[in-house]
């Protein structure tokens, strides 16, 4: 109990103290004016920005407020400001390593290497390989509980009561990390609130699941009971998010508080229970505090791609494996204990 909570006011100060330091690269005026220049001309030094060279076709004739700008034109401004952010943070991180300055931030993020498409490569393939690793163990655990496990001999379904629970568990999750790998790839506006949006939904889901699992909860209404004021303040959260404003502090707040607090249930139970599979629990627990500390010590990227987030996605695929392996080991044991129950 006490580690844990030293572990979350760390985590807490993690955060607070990567999001004060987060503009100190585009507070930068050499790098402003870069950046505006860049917009502007449409080049820095020799290299030119594609997007950025608009021809007189390009500008609409009548600008009057009820004419729409083409979509195709929003997308070239929204790559050209990217690509002019690129490549001024590189000039200036350049200039800055012949100074002998250590990287700074640029708007919220480290200067990431670009590999093709990819504007950070290591997170957005990460988060691709976590994507995978929930299909599979999704897949495990849907063909464990409906094809390898008996089914109740009335009503065929499963013994395991937690079956659709974990079925939605498994989705939210690859949804989760379908837009994790996509806002790594790309950062607009609109891929950084769905990337947002679908953590959260995942993180209060899991949470919710957690109290269900661990208190036993089985009948419906008492697991209304149990959902209902968690699921009302994250609906409200991510409409909060999305429609009034983006507040990286007070949504940080929240994560971490329904991370820490699944963690610690899940950790206090398998301190009480006598579940066979208990030691995969905790290892999975032990895991996850230990890779938020990731998190905490926000590290610059090695060689421009590895940093402290790159590397807490890479730590939660061998996680997720084990995470899966526990849910099927659950059902299998409830199974058991239902089935001996009936004979
Ligand atoms: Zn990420």
């Amino acid at each position: 109990m006490r580690t844990t909570g030293w572990l979350s006011l760390l985590v807490l100060l993690g955060f607070l103290a990567a999001s004060l330091d987060a503009s100190a690269g585009d507070a930068d005026p050499l790098y402003r004016a870069c950046v505006a220049q860049c917009e502007e001309t449409g080049s820095i030094g020799d290299i030119s920005m594609r997007h950025c060279q608009f021809s007189d076709s390009d500008v609409p004739i009548n600008s009057s407020w009820y004419m729409q700008e083409p979509i195709y034109l929003q997308w070239k401004q929204l790559n050209c400001r990217s690509d002019c952010r690129y490549h001024c943070m590189m000039q200036r991180e350049n200039e800055r390593e012949k100074l002998g300055l250590k990287p700074v931030k640029y708007h919220g993020k480290w200067p990431f290497k670009r590999v093709s498409v990819f504007q950070e490569p290591a997170s957005a393939i990460f988060s691709a390989v976590n994507l995978l690793a929930h299909f599979i163990g999704w897949l495990s655990f849907f063909l464990l509980v409906s094809y390898k496990l008996p089914l109740r001999p009335q009503s065929k379904r499963t013994y395991y009561e937690f079956t659709g629970l974990w079925h939605i568990y498994g989705l939210l999750s690859m949804n989760a990390w379908f837009w994790s790998a996509i806002f790594h790839t790309r950062d607009f506006d609109l891929t950084e609130k769905l990337d947002y949006s679908s953590a959260v939904a995942l993180l209060g889901y899991s949470f919710i699941l957690s109290l269900l699992r661990t208190f036993n909860v089985k009948d419906e209404a008492s697991r209304v009971m149990f959902s209902a004021p968690i699921l009302a303040f994250v609906t409200t959260h991510i409409l909060y998010l999305n429609f009034y404003e983006l507040d990286y502090g007070w949504n940080m707040m929240v994560c971490v508080t329904m991370g820490v607090g699944q963690l610690l249930v899940w950790a206090i139970w398998a301190g009480v229970t006598h579940h066979p599979s208990r030691f995969k629990l905790w290892t999975v627990v032990f895991g996850m505090a230990l890779s938020m500390l990731l998190e905490v010590y926000d590290f610059p990227p090695h060689y421009g791609y590895f940093d402290a987030h790159s590397l807490w996605h890479l730590a939660t695929i061998p996680l997720t494996w084990l995470w899966w392996s526990f849910i099927k080991s659950d059902a299998e044991f409830r199974t058991q204990v239902l089935m001996r129950k009936v004979k």
